[in-house]
């Protein structure tokens, strides 16, 4: 299987509804922000957050999470 270093983490800011799903999931790669919705904070992430990532896009209910 391929390394997954090569991460380009977004939110798209039009379909996110801040449900902070992903805040919850991986606190360390998202924060809600002052229009509450949600800021990535870091957009290549570390392959050991591959779990988070996957997760939060799952549980992401507009799907507005790519990567
Ligand atoms: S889970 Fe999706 S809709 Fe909810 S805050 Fe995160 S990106 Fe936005």
């Amino acid at each position: 299987m391929e390394k997954n270093n090569g991460y380009k983490l977004k939110i798209d800011p039009e379909i996110c509804q801040g449900t902070a799903y992903c805040v919850r999931v991986a606190p360390d790669l998202f924060r809600v922000n002052q229009g509450a919705t949600v800021d990535v904070i870091e957009p290549n992430p570390a392959p050991e957050y591959e779990e988070q990532i996957l997760e939060a896009a799952t549980l992401c209910p507009t799907r507005a999470i790519t990567y």
